[in-house]
């Protein structure tokens, strides 16, 4: 292969991975690329339980594409002052698997895609153990933008943001759901337990299969509890299996 043939490889390789970002709900990238080319031409939780919660409408009638358009450059809540980027979510817009996290630290703030720092790195080393790849699934958060200094979501913030969240799940229709998390699990659950309670049996969120378990983040800081995560994500291959849903990376 040539030199030029492989120049030519590598921006179609490029060009995919844009395109697969901005079909899971990254926005900008394709522009934002073009423009970097055109430059150089050469190469605690507060009160969960009172916040009410959205019904997801089914089957529903937007896509994903239609979801992010609604939201648009959304100022619906006070965290649209300082964040850089929404964070959308990315991954299969059809996905059987969505993973649900509290909400974008500063590294997805800085790149719009959710999951991207260290613990993302991590969340992506479980999903490739499951067998598939971070383009198999579904990875989003409840709020789209980032809580200043990570502080915990307020109520307010999830009232406005989550049925968002709930339209996305409605469009790409998964078999089942993780939510990363004592938050994510409190908030989307409704419920003041403790993670360590909820992990490690399926609940039910509008009626998807939801199985609880802790943020990559916090296995960073506690590396034994790596095991219980993997007995949980073993529960959700075992139901994957069950239903026939391939978990044969793509
Ligand atoms: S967190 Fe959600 S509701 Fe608040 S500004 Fe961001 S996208 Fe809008």
């Amino acid at each position: 292969m040539s030199d030029q043939d492989d120049l030519l490889a590598a921006a179609r390789a490029v060009k995919e991975r844009l395109l697969w970002l901005e079909r899971g709900g990254v926005r900008g990238v394709l522009r934002s690329a073009a423009k970097k080319v055109e430059a150089r031409p050469v190469a605690s939780v507060p009160t969960l339980a009172s916040v009410p919660s959205a019904v997801i409408r089914e089957p529903s009638s937007m896509t994903l594409t239609q979801v992010r358009d609604e939201l648009g450059e959304c100022t619906r809540c006070k965290l649209s002052g300082t964040r850089k980027n929404i964070v959308f979510g990315v991954g299969n817009p059809e996905a059987s698997l969505v993973f649900i996290g509290e909400a974008p630290g500063a590294d997805e703030d800085a790149t719009g895609e959710p999951f991207v720092g260290a613990a993302g790195q991590l969340l992506t080393k479980m999903i490739l153990a499951m067998g598939l790849s971070r383009e198999d699934v579904y990875i989003c958060n409840i709020l789209k933008c980032r809580p200043p200094g990570n502080r915990n979501p307020e109520s307010d913030e999830i009232a406005e943001c989550e049925p968002f969240l709930k339209k996305q799940l409605a469009a790409i229709r998964p078999r089942m759901m993780v939510c990363l998390g004592k938050f994510a699990a409190q908030c989307l659950l409704r419920s003041d337990a403790p993670i360590s309670k909820m992990r490690g049996r399926f609940q039910s969120y509008e009626g998807i299969p939801l199985m609880p378990t802790f943020h990559p983040a916090y296995l960073l800081r506690n590396p034994s509890a790596k095991r219980e995560v993997w007995a949980d994500l073993q529960l959700v291959m075992a139901e994957m299996d069950r239903l026939g849903l391939p978990r044969t990376r793509s």
